[in-house]
Protein backbone atom coordinates (compact mmCIF):
# COMPACT_ATOMS: atom_id res chain seq x y z
CA UNK A 1 0.00 0.00 0.00
CA UNK A 2 1.75 3.09 -1.59
CA UNK A 3 0.27 5.92 1.13
CA UNK A 4 1.37 3.74 3.96
CA UNK A 5 4.58 3.05 2.49
CA UNK A 6 5.29 6.88 1.81
CA UNK A 7 3.92 7.20 5.50
CA UNK A 8 6.31 5.31 6.80
CA UNK A 9 9.44 6.21 4.89
CA UNK A 10 9.17 9.97 5.64
CA UNK A 11 7.46 9.69 9.63
CA UNK A 12 8.87 6.07 11.04
CA UNK A 13 11.69 6.28 13.23
CA UNK A 14 14.12 2.75 13.80
CA UNK A 15 14.39 2.29 17.51
CA UNK A 16 17.28 -0.29 18.93
CA UNK A 17 15.95 -3.77 18.89
CA UNK A 18 14.08 -4.03 15.77
CA UNK A 19 11.64 -1.54 16.55
CA UNK A 20 9.83 1.29 13.85
CA UNK A 21 8.67 4.02 15.91
CA UNK A 22 5.23 5.18 14.00
CA UNK A 23 4.07 7.73 16.66
CA UNK A 24 3.03 10.33 14.72
CA UNK A 25 0.01 8.54 12.64
CA UNK A 26 -0.08 5.03 14.63
CA UNK A 27 1.15 4.61 17.72
CA UNK A 28 0.41 8.24 19.76
CA UNK A 29 -0.58 10.80 17.30
CA UNK A 30 -2.97 8.99 15.11
CA UNK A 31 -4.13 9.74 11.17
CA UNK A 32 -7.52 9.07 10.76
CA UNK A 33 -7.30 9.68 6.75
CA UNK A 34 -4.81 7.10 6.94
CA UNK A 35 -6.76 4.72 9.42
CA UNK A 36 -9.71 4.95 6.92
CA UNK A 37 -7.42 3.83 3.65
CA UNK A 38 -6.00 1.38 5.59
CA UNK A 39 -9.47 -0.26 6.73
CA UNK A 40 -10.77 0.28 3.01
CA UNK A 41 -7.43 -1.79 2.01
CA UNK A 42 -8.34 -4.46 4.25
CA UNK A 43 -11.18 -4.92 2.87
CA UNK A 44 -10.18 -4.97 -0.41
CA UNK A 45 -7.83 -7.78 0.85
CA UNK A 46 -10.36 -9.68 2.61
CA UNK A 47 -13.09 -9.43 0.25
CA UNK A 48 -13.75 -13.12 -0.44
CA UNK A 49 -15.04 -13.25 3.27
CA UNK A 50 -15.38 -9.58 4.08
CA UNK A 51 -19.67 -10.28 3.97
CA UNK A 52 -18.94 -12.79 7.12
CA UNK A 53 -17.03 -10.57 9.33
CA UNK A 54 -19.27 -10.26 12.28
CA UNK A 55 -16.89 -9.32 14.54
CA UNK A 56 -13.20 -6.90 14.13
CA UNK A 57 -10.73 -7.89 16.96
CA UNK A 58 -8.03 -6.19 18.56
CA UNK A 59 -5.63 -5.69 21.75
CA UNK A 60 -5.38 -2.46 23.05
CA UNK A 61 -3.98 0.42 22.55
CA UNK A 62 -2.52 0.18 19.58
CA UNK A 63 -4.55 -1.83 17.45
CA UNK A 64 -7.43 0.42 18.14
CA UNK A 65 -7.19 3.17 15.78
CA UNK A 66 -7.11 0.73 12.87
CA UNK A 67 -9.66 -1.83 13.89
CA UNK A 68 -12.10 0.74 14.65
CA UNK A 69 -11.81 2.30 11.45
CA UNK A 70 -12.08 -1.34 9.60
CA UNK A 71 -15.24 -1.68 11.86
CA UNK A 72 -16.94 1.11 10.24
CA UNK A 73 -15.77 0.16 6.62
CA UNK A 74 -17.37 -3.62 7.49
CA UNK A 75 -20.29 -1.84 9.53
CA UNK A 76 -19.28 -4.89 12.32
CA UNK A 77 -18.91 -3.91 15.68
CA UNK A 78 -14.80 -4.10 17.22
CA UNK A 79 -13.80 -5.83 20.55
CA UNK A 80 -10.75 -4.70 21.90
CA UNK A 81 -8.86 -7.24 24.36
CA UNK A 82 -7.96 -5.14 27.77
CA UNK A 83 -4.69 -6.04 29.41
CA UNK A 84 -6.73 -5.87 32.18
CA UNK A 85 -9.92 -7.17 33.53
CA UNK A 86 -12.24 -4.51 34.83
CA UNK A 87 -13.94 -4.43 38.23
CA UNK A 88 -16.46 -7.67 38.05
CA UNK A 89 -15.24 -9.05 34.87
CA UNK A 90 -12.96 -11.78 36.46
CA UNK A 91 -14.94 -14.94 36.15
CA UNK A 92 -16.84 -13.60 32.87
CA UNK A 93 -13.59 -13.28 30.77
CA UNK A 94 -11.40 -14.97 28.19
CA UNK A 95 -7.65 -15.00 29.24
CA UNK A 96 -4.61 -15.52 26.92
CA UNK A 97 -1.00 -14.83 27.58
CA UNK A 98 1.12 -12.65 24.69
CA UNK A 99 5.06 -11.74 25.27
CA UNK A 100 4.83 -8.09 24.08
CA UNK A 101 7.72 -7.43 21.67
CA UNK A 102 8.27 -4.18 22.61
CA UNK A 103 7.82 -4.43 26.30
CA UNK A 104 9.52 -7.69 27.13
CA UNK A 105 7.07 -8.53 29.52
CA UNK A 106 3.95 -10.80 29.46
CA UNK A 107 0.80 -9.28 28.69
CA UNK A 108 -2.58 -10.91 29.98
CA UNK A 109 -5.19 -10.49 27.63
CA UNK A 110 -8.59 -10.62 28.19
CA UNK A 111 -12.25 -10.10 26.79
CA UNK A 112 -15.06 -10.25 28.50
CA UNK A 113 -17.61 -13.60 27.16
CA UNK A 114 -20.53 -11.75 26.04
CA UNK A 115 -18.91 -9.79 23.23
CA UNK A 116 -17.80 -13.00 21.73
CA UNK A 117 -19.62 -16.11 21.05
CA UNK A 118 -19.32 -19.21 18.62
CA UNK A 119 -21.54 -17.18 16.08
CA UNK A 120 -19.10 -14.78 16.14
CA UNK A 121 -16.22 -14.85 12.14
CA UNK A 122 -13.62 -12.62 13.31
CA UNK A 123 -11.59 -10.53 11.61
CA UNK A 124 -8.19 -9.71 14.10
CA UNK A 125 -6.48 -6.45 13.11
CA UNK A 126 -3.44 -5.20 15.02
CA UNK A 127 -0.78 -2.16 14.24
CA UNK A 128 2.21 -4.42 13.86
CA UNK A 129 3.41 -8.38 13.18
CA UNK A 130 6.39 -9.18 14.53
CA UNK A 131 6.55 -12.60 15.96
CA UNK A 132 3.23 -13.42 16.01
CA UNK A 133 2.15 -13.66 20.00
CA UNK A 134 -0.04 -10.74 19.80
CA UNK A 135 -2.47 -12.17 17.09
CA UNK A 136 -1.98 -15.44 18.74
CA UNK A 137 -3.00 -14.68 22.01
CA UNK A 138 -6.19 -13.26 19.85
CA UNK A 139 -6.50 -16.46 18.27
CA UNK A 140 -6.61 -18.18 21.51
CA UNK A 141 -9.04 -16.02 23.04
CA UNK A 142 -11.18 -16.59 19.66
CA UNK A 143 -10.92 -20.47 20.01
CA UNK A 144 -12.03 -20.37 23.34
CA UNK A 145 -15.40 -18.38 22.47
CA UNK A 146 -15.67 -20.64 19.66
CA UNK A 147 -15.59 -17.71 17.30
CA UNK A 148 -13.81 -18.69 13.85
CA UNK A 149 -11.05 -16.26 12.17
CA UNK A 150 -11.54 -15.58 9.05
CA UNK A 151 -7.56 -13.67 9.15
CA UNK A 152 -5.36 -11.06 10.49
CA UNK A 153 -5.19 -7.54 8.75
CA UNK A 154 -1.49 -6.23 10.21
CA UNK A 155 -0.95 -2.69 9.04
CA UNK A 156 2.74 -3.01 9.27
CA UNK A 157 5.04 -6.58 9.20
CA UNK A 158 8.13 -6.99 10.10
CA UNK A 159 8.67 -9.40 7.36
CA UNK A 160 12.16 -10.25 8.84
CA UNK A 161 10.75 -11.76 12.11
CA UNK A 162 9.18 -15.62 12.32
CA UNK A 163 5.09 -13.87 12.96
CA UNK A 164 3.17 -14.81 9.54
CA UNK A 165 5.24 -18.64 9.71
CA UNK A 166 4.07 -19.07 13.10
CA UNK A 167 0.52 -17.56 11.99
CA UNK A 168 0.51 -19.73 8.67
CA UNK A 169 1.40 -22.87 11.23
CA UNK A 170 -1.84 -21.97 13.44
CA UNK A 171 -3.76 -22.03 10.36
CA UNK A 172 -4.29 -17.43 10.49
CA UNK A 173 -4.96 -15.96 7.13
CA UNK A 174 -2.43 -12.99 7.14
CA UNK A 175 -2.78 -9.55 4.80
CA UNK A 176 -0.02 -7.29 5.45
CA UNK A 177 -0.43 -3.48 4.17
CA UNK A 178 3.36 -2.65 5.17
CA UNK A 179 5.82 -5.28 4.62
CA UNK A 180 9.25 -4.36 6.19
CA UNK A 181 12.06 -6.30 4.51
CA UNK A 182 15.15 -4.74 6.61
CA UNK A 183 15.35 -2.59 9.56
CA UNK A 184 18.70 -0.47 10.39
CA UNK A 185 19.67 3.03 11.36
CA UNK A 186 18.08 5.06 8.98
CA UNK A 187 17.01 2.11 6.52
CA UNK A 188 13.49 0.98 6.18
CA UNK A 189 13.08 -1.63 3.18
CA UNK A 190 9.92 -2.77 2.06
CA UNK A 191 9.11 -6.14 0.41
CA UNK A 192 7.52 -4.68 -2.73
P1 LIG B 1 4.26 -9.74 18.10
O1 LIG B 1 3.23 -10.07 19.13
O2 LIG B 1 3.84 -10.08 16.70
O3 LIG B 1 5.64 -10.23 18.43
O4 LIG B 1 4.39 -8.14 18.14
C1 LIG B 1 3.29 -7.36 17.73
C2 LIG B 1 2.88 -6.42 18.82
O5 LIG B 1 4.02 -5.80 19.41
C3 LIG B 1 2.03 -5.33 18.22
O6 LIG B 1 0.76 -5.39 18.82
C4 LIG B 1 2.74 -4.04 18.54
O7 LIG B 1 2.01 -3.31 19.50
C5 LIG B 1 4.08 -4.42 19.12
N1 LIG B 1 5.19 -4.24 18.18
C6 LIG B 1 5.99 -5.22 17.67
N2 LIG B 1 6.97 -4.69 16.92
C7 LIG B 1 6.78 -3.36 16.95
C8 LIG B 1 7.50 -2.27 16.33
O8 LIG B 1 8.51 -2.42 15.63
N3 LIG B 1 7.01 -1.03 16.57
C9 LIG B 1 5.91 -0.80 17.35
N4 LIG B 1 5.52 0.47 17.49
N5 LIG B 1 5.22 -1.80 17.93
C10 LIG B 1 5.65 -3.08 17.73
Amino acid sequence: MKLLQDKIKQAGKVLPGNVLQVNSFLNHQVDPQLMKAVAEEFRVRFADVSEQVTKVVTAETSGIAPAVLTGLVLNVPVVFARKKAGANMDDSVYRAQAFSYTKHTNNSLCIQKEFLTAKDRVLIVDDFLANGQAVLALKDLCDQAGAQVLGAGIVIEKAFQEGESKLAAAGVRVEALAKITKLAPNVIEFAD
